[in-house]
């Protein structure tokens, strides 16, 4: 059962100094008006208003390069180490949207193949998630079956209530935190944290967003499971650049490369780097043979993954309205609009 609890602002930011003595603290920090979720020394640094960071707090679990291990030829045989990884941690600030595309990661590299340096990192780490106090002109989250104050994948969850915060401890490693840090909290009941939550969904959807039209992922899902090949592809792909950015910020993509590089003859690491399905060489084998050759084949596997691969392998749909393609796309492809435009082409069929 979740532990229904208050805490002030300035309890907060004492509570998160406090677990930096024992533990690493991954927040989100402004620079140069670019939000990033960065290891964090002192608490009062922390942007407790942001909207959305530039690239997602994925990149704590999977980040954008890592050493998978270094190699060392000695006497003719060669000698591997792996490094070690970064211990306990709290990563704190992590908005619903972001909540849910680590939900929609954990199968991918904890599933039937798990990943050592993701599951090592997941099973170390403590979310504590904050709801949303604006919502921005490009956010969709809850068109895609999310919310502002959606608490899903968060081991504590803040709901921000005009400087101060709710706190619920929904998983005993959430549960046992608020516990050992009791002093900064005070109590709260369910029926508050649920008011709480109605009520700043409400408010928060009605903020203007960019949004037109409404969303119905399972006819656009049964549209995609019945058609693969549609003009409507070819025409998408005339705009796109192949640039990658979509999804490099996505927080639900996963692509990645693997590299060696030798420093000497005797020695050298392998690296592993996020990758993007947008690259012409991202499929291309080592016979020759590319199985998307043409931008058609990698716009459509963008979107077929993010509407019907990801909820066929793993009942979760692979995008979670966070918005950052639509603010960084340089030719405004834009999801929200691909989803409308897929309901026409479903319709007219
Ligand atoms: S596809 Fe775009 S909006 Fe959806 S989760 Fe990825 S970056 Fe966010
Ligand atoms: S950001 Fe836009 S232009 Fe770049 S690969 Fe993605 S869809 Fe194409």
């Amino acid at each position: 059962m979740a532990v229904c609890k208050k805490i002030t602002k300035d309890n907060l930011v004492q509570f998160l100094q406090e677990l930096t003595k024992d533990r690493i603290l991954i927040a989100p920090v402004r620079e140069h008006e670019l939000v990033s979720f960065s290891p964090v020394a002192d608490a009062g640094q922390i942007d407790f208003a942001f909207q959305n960071s530039f690239v997602p707090p994925k990149s704590w679990f999977f980040p954008q390069t890592e050493q998978i291990f270094s190699f060392r030829l000695e006497e003719g045989k060669y000698e591997l180490s792996t490094p070690s990884l970064p211990g306990e941690a709290v990563l704190f600030g992590v908005h619903p949207c972001d909540l849910k595309s680590i939900l929609a990661l954990d199968p991918v590299f904890d599933g039937k193949f798990d990943d050592n340096y993701y599951c090592d990192r997941r099973k170390n780490t403590i979310i504590i998630g904050l709801g949303c106090q604006s919502v921005g002109r490009n956010c969709f989250c809850f068109k895609v079956g999310g919310g502002p104050l959606e608490s899903n994948g968060s081991d504590i969850f803040l709901i921000p209530t005009g400087g101060d915060f709710l706190a619920e401890g929904l998983t005993d490693k959430g549960t046992e935190l608020i516990n050992k840090y009791s002093r900064f909290f005070s109590d709260s009941s369910a029926e508050q944290i649920d008011k709480e939550k109605r009520e700043g969904t409400d408010r928060l959807l009605k903020q203007p967003t960019g949004l037109k039209g409404d969303f119905n992922l399972a006819k656009v899902k049964a549209f995609l499971d019945a058609n693969y090949e549609i003009p409507y592809w070819e025409e998408l792909s005339y705009r796109c650049l192949g640039c990658g950015i979509c999804t490099y910020l996505c927080p639900t993509c996963h692509c990645f490369d693997i590299n060696d590089y030798a420093r000497s003859g005797l020695e050298g690491e392998r690296i592993r780097c996020w990758d993007s399905c947008q690259f012409k060489d991202f499929t291309l084998m080592a016979g020759g043979h590319n199985p998307r050759p043409s931008k058609k084949e990698r716009v459509r596997n963008r979107f077929l993954h993010k509407f019907k691969y990801h909820e066929d392998r793993y009942g979760l749909f692979g995008c979670v309205g966070c918005g950052r393609c639509v603010q960084k796309c340089p030719v405004n492809i834009d999801p929200r609009k691909i989803i409308l435009d897929l309901q026409e082409v479903a319709g007219n069929e």
